[in-house]
């Protein structure tokens, strides 16, 4: 994919787009817009709706606001405003001087709902939540009208006033939309538009006491910005007839017109900004960006790039109808990424020492190692090799079954981009645990040598014992068993308890020494990792971003 290019396919957003464009329905333009919610750190769910919104304003040449959507101040905070503004950037996409907040609106929004008090479109209700329920009705039947619903406007104006001066205790009276008690749609039986609610604002402070809800302020959000394309998921379908009706009823100049698409949900995968939350209070994970946390921070600190992730949400395409993506093809993305890009190096994770007793003491030789096969631009680098290296535990077998092409006791392997080398005597501990081997090379055998092309039947990575530097390695598996997280009524008990395996003595080759925090490598035969940030100088941590072997790749060709 090409760099920042969001969309190389197209799809029912872009069809309708195209349809208004030719008809000159927005005026032949496209305003979109990012709506979170802080109260959360984004996840990958997010990064659709970013790359869908973003990319269809970049696509025909329009503009895409990022807004938040601050109506609810108790669950709100300025860490997630941050969180926020920094992972759309980090995808690579940019609102310029368009960063709003619904709470910009709020004076704007209660003259909305004075203006539907005076044209009888809204009234305040004194039922208590639980009679409000009752009147509400069913699916099957048609609910039954508020006794408040006729009060004169003036009476009506009196207390939404009264209500926003701050006479009236909490839940005691709302604002709603006077619509219709027997729509077959619930969300047009009187919609409940304010509420009374004493919390501070992150942005107003105190300066409210009732609030907008998110049904009313949205639309008017959407109208006031000139937004062309309100694009959402699927659950607010039922909310459109509302969307449309609160627009007429102010008689905005604006008509966003609100068009729904399938939510990305991902196998064992939880998304909910809620429930994540619940796992970084509860001490589940190390934070919001734990690397196996499906947010856009977990996944950046998991060493994901934007590239791969832009590229995940351009595959996985915006449909109409719900469907769990496999998390097999978001690793197919970051394989496919780094394979092209990312510097080659040999690290081994769990050190067994092998004694070339052939090869000269004292002698460090520099041998030659391409950067990256697929890439003959990026070039070469020097590796040391000596008497002693360390190899795998899980490439040696002193008993080995009649397939293992890797090292056994009278065996052969070529060690990558060095010699063949051949294994004379295994020494144990006094508990009989196997702690180093002992092997002759073939100083004829030397990759590049004349003798290079002798064939053995297996390749294993290494790396020099003296030279090599000592690192943490951290391993991560799915956070949940389940493809479903949420199955049962406890997700927590769901949680798989060998999510993160941590290996403290590996050993890498010297040149990740000056690795810097982000950077992305493929060890060879382990798979790609990044530099974690918990890395300090003179003590590496690495974490293992995906293994080599691409399932989604392998069921493509079945
Ligand atoms: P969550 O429950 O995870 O917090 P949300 O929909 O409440 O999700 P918002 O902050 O309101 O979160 O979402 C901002 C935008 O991102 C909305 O337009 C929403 O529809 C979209 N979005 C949220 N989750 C997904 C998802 N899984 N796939 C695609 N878009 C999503
Ligand atoms: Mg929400």
């Amino acid at each position: 994919m090409a760099d920042n290019e969001t969309f190389t396919t197209t799809n029912f957003i872009h069809n309708i787009i195209e349809e208004d464009n030719r008809t000159g329905k927005h005026g032949g333009s496209v305003h979109t817009r990012f709506p979170p919610e802080p109260n959360g750190y984004l996840h990958i769910g997010h990064a659709k709706s970013i790359c869908l919104n973003f990319g269809t304003a970049k696509k025909y040449g329009g503009l895409c606001n990022l807004r938040f959507d601050d109506t609810n101040p108790s669950k709100e905070e300025v860490e997630y405003v941050d969180s926020i503004q920094e992972d759309v950037r980090w995808l690579g996409f940019d609102w310029e001087e368009r960063k709003f907040y619904a709470s910009d609106y709020f004076e704007q929004l209660y003259q909305y709902a004075v203006q539907l008090i005076k044209s009888g479109k809204a009234f305040v209700c004194d039922l208590t939540p639980q009679q409000m329920r009752e009147y509400r009705g069913t699916l099957t039947e048609p609910g039954k009208e508020s006794p408040y619903r006729n009060r004169s406007v003036e009476e009506n104006l009196d207390l939404f006033e009264r209500m926003k001066n701050g006479e009236f205790q909490d839940g005691t009276r709302v604002l709603r939309a006077k619509i219709d008690m027997a729509s077959p749609n619930l969300n047009m039986r009187d919609p409940v538009i304010y509420r009374i609610l004493r919390a501070s604002h992150h942005r107003t402070g105190d300066a409210w006491c009732i609030y907008p809800m998110y049904d009313f302020a949205h639309p008017l959000s959407d109208a006031i910005e000139g937004i062309t394309h309100s694009v959402c998921t699927l659950e607010f379908e039922a909310h459109r007839p509302f969307y449309d009706w609160l627009l007429e009823a102010v008689n905005h100049p604006s008509r966003p017109q609100q068009i729904e698409f399938a939510r990305l949900n991902l196998s064992y995968t939880m998304m909910s900004k809620r429930k994540l939350r619940a796992l970084v209070e509860g001490g589940f994970v190390s934070g919001w960006d734990d690397p196996r946390m499906p947010t856009i921070s977990g996944l950046r600190r998991r060493g994901f790039t934007s590239e791969s992730i832009r590229d995940f949400c351009d595959r996985i395409g915006v449909a109409k109808s719900n469907s769990v993506v496999d998390y097999a093809l978001l690793e197919h993305c970051i394989r496919e990424d780094l394979n092209a890009k990312a510097l080659r190096a040999m690290a081994v994770l769990r050190p067994l020492k092998v004694v070339i007793e052939n090869y000269p003491e004292g002698v460090v030789e520099e041998l030659t190692a391409d950067n990256n096969p697929e890439n003959e631009a990026m070039g070469h680098r020097k590796i040391p090799f000596s008497r002693e290296v360390y190899i795998e535990q899980d490439d040696f077998m002193e008993d080995p079954p009649k397939k293992f092409f890797r090292l056994s006791p009278g065996q052969e392997v070529r060690l990558k981009h060095a010699y063949i080398i051949k294994c004379e005597q295994v020494i144990k501990d006094e508990t009989g645990k196997i702690v180093e081997v002992r092997c002759t090379y073939d100083p004829e055998t030397k990759s590049g040598g004349a003798l290079s092309g002798r064939k053995v039947k297996g390749t294993l990575h290494w790396v020099s014992a003296a030279q090599a530097v000592k690192a943490q390695v951290r391993i991560y598996d799915q956070l949940f068993v389940n493809e479903n997280p949420e199955e049962g009524d406890d997700y927590t008990a769901n949680l798989n308890p060998d999510s993160l395996i941590t290996l403290h003595d590996c050993r890498v080759e010297p040149n990740l020494a000056k690795a810097g925090v982000g950077d992305h490598f493929q060890f060879l035969r382990q798979g790609y990792f990044t530099v974690d940030r918990d890395s300090t100088s003179g003590s590496l941590v690495f974490n293992r971003i995906v293994g080599l072997r691409d399932t989604w790749a392998k069921m493509q060709k079945a």
